[in-house]
Protein backbone atom coordinates (compact mmCIF):
# COMPACT_ATOMS: atom_id res chain seq x y z
CA UNK A 1 0.00 0.00 0.00
CA UNK A 2 1.47 3.36 -1.07
CA UNK A 3 1.25 7.13 -0.14
CA UNK A 4 -0.91 9.31 -2.36
CA UNK A 5 1.42 11.67 -3.20
CA UNK A 6 -0.81 15.14 -3.97
CA UNK A 7 0.13 17.62 -7.09
CA UNK A 8 -0.02 20.78 -4.90
CA UNK A 9 -2.37 22.47 -7.93
CA UNK A 10 -4.77 19.93 -8.38
CA UNK A 11 -4.82 19.11 -4.67
CA UNK A 12 -5.79 23.13 -4.25
CA UNK A 13 -8.34 22.27 -6.98
CA UNK A 14 -10.00 19.93 -5.21
CA UNK A 15 -9.93 21.68 -1.67
CA UNK A 16 -12.44 24.06 -3.62
CA UNK A 17 -14.40 21.55 -4.86
CA UNK A 18 -15.32 20.74 -1.16
CA UNK A 19 -15.54 23.59 0.17
CA UNK A 20 -18.02 24.67 -2.99
CA UNK A 21 -19.58 21.60 -2.04
CA UNK A 22 -20.17 22.18 1.26
CA UNK A 23 -21.34 25.96 0.88
CA UNK A 24 -24.18 24.41 -1.81
CA UNK A 25 -25.51 21.90 0.35
CA UNK A 26 -25.37 23.42 3.55
CA UNK A 27 -24.37 19.66 4.69
CA UNK A 28 -21.27 20.93 6.63
CA UNK A 29 -18.95 23.73 7.62
CA UNK A 30 -16.41 25.12 5.58
CA UNK A 31 -14.23 24.83 8.40
CA UNK A 32 -15.13 21.30 8.60
CA UNK A 33 -13.74 20.87 5.24
CA UNK A 34 -10.41 23.23 6.42
CA UNK A 35 -9.70 20.53 9.15
CA UNK A 36 -10.07 17.86 6.89
CA UNK A 37 -7.72 19.59 4.05
CA UNK A 38 -5.41 19.76 6.86
CA UNK A 39 -5.97 16.16 8.31
CA UNK A 40 -5.65 14.87 4.48
CA UNK A 41 -2.28 16.44 4.26
CA UNK A 42 -0.47 14.40 7.92
CA UNK A 43 -1.20 11.48 5.73
CA UNK A 44 -3.12 9.83 8.55
CA UNK A 45 -6.00 9.77 6.89
CA UNK A 46 -5.91 6.62 4.70
CA UNK A 47 -5.30 4.33 7.33
CA UNK A 48 -8.50 5.67 9.24
CA UNK A 49 -10.48 5.66 6.24
CA UNK A 50 -9.68 1.62 6.28
CA UNK A 51 -10.27 1.53 10.02
CA UNK A 52 -13.50 3.51 9.87
CA UNK A 53 -14.78 1.83 5.82
CA UNK A 54 -14.95 5.70 4.92
CA UNK A 55 -17.18 6.81 2.33
CA UNK A 56 -17.21 10.00 1.01
CA UNK A 57 -20.93 10.15 2.38
CA UNK A 58 -20.48 7.79 5.68
CA UNK A 59 -18.29 6.25 8.45
CA UNK A 60 -18.00 4.17 11.33
CA UNK A 61 -16.18 6.47 13.59
CA UNK A 62 -17.99 8.30 16.42
CA UNK A 63 -18.14 11.70 15.25
CA UNK A 64 -20.35 10.47 12.54
CA UNK A 65 -21.94 7.24 14.06
CA UNK A 66 -23.07 9.14 17.67
CA UNK A 67 -22.88 12.98 16.43
CA UNK A 68 -23.85 12.66 12.94
CA UNK A 69 -21.33 15.31 11.76
CA UNK A 70 -19.93 14.95 8.95
CA UNK A 71 -16.07 13.40 9.65
CA UNK A 72 -13.06 14.49 8.52
CA UNK A 73 -12.23 11.24 7.49
CA UNK A 74 -15.50 11.66 4.92
CA UNK A 75 -14.54 15.49 3.85
CA UNK A 76 -10.85 14.19 3.23
CA UNK A 77 -11.84 11.26 2.20
CA UNK A 78 -13.58 13.77 -0.85
CA UNK A 79 -10.56 15.88 -1.20
CA UNK A 80 -8.86 12.73 -2.18
CA UNK A 81 -11.10 11.41 -4.58
CA UNK A 82 -11.73 14.24 -6.38
CA UNK A 83 -7.60 15.24 -6.61
CA UNK A 84 -7.21 11.75 -7.93
CA UNK A 85 -10.03 12.28 -10.73
CA UNK A 86 -8.68 15.30 -11.95
CA UNK A 87 -5.22 13.70 -12.17
CA UNK A 88 -6.77 11.07 -13.94
CA UNK A 89 -8.70 13.70 -16.38
CA UNK A 90 -5.22 15.34 -16.99
CA UNK A 91 -3.34 12.60 -17.91
CA UNK A 92 -6.42 10.75 -19.76
CA UNK A 93 -6.67 7.69 -18.34
CA UNK A 94 -9.02 6.59 -15.66
CA UNK A 95 -9.13 7.03 -12.00
CA UNK A 96 -8.13 3.50 -11.11
CA UNK A 97 -5.21 3.25 -13.32
CA UNK A 98 -3.92 6.74 -11.94
CA UNK A 99 -4.49 4.31 -8.31
CA UNK A 100 -2.73 1.76 -9.46
CA UNK A 101 0.25 4.56 -10.72
CA UNK A 102 0.18 5.44 -6.90
CA UNK A 103 0.30 2.04 -5.40
CA UNK A 104 -3.00 2.72 -3.56
CA UNK A 105 -5.66 0.43 -3.10
CA UNK A 106 -8.63 2.85 -2.61
CA UNK A 107 -12.14 3.17 -4.09
CA UNK A 108 -11.79 6.33 -6.07
CA UNK A 109 -15.49 6.01 -6.57
CA UNK A 110 -17.84 8.95 -4.99
CA UNK A 111 -20.09 6.16 -4.51
CA UNK A 112 -24.16 8.35 -5.00
CA UNK A 113 -22.60 11.03 -6.39
CA UNK A 114 -22.44 14.06 -3.77
CA UNK A 115 -23.73 16.67 -6.33
CA UNK A 116 -27.05 14.77 -5.23
CA UNK A 117 -27.01 15.24 -2.21
CA UNK A 118 -27.76 19.04 -2.71
CA UNK A 119 -30.90 17.98 -4.24
CA UNK A 120 -31.83 15.70 -1.09
CA UNK A 121 -30.75 18.94 0.83
CA UNK A 122 -32.52 21.29 -0.94
CA UNK A 123 -35.74 19.28 -1.02
ZN1 LIG B 1 -15.23 9.50 10.37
Amino acid sequence: MGKAHYNPSALMSAYNYARHWAKRTGLTDTSRVDRAFGYLQTGEAMGKWREYNTTVRDCNCPDRRVRGNRCKHSLSKMIHIKHQQLMAEFLEITPEEFNEIQGLDIDNSFGADPRKEEAHASN
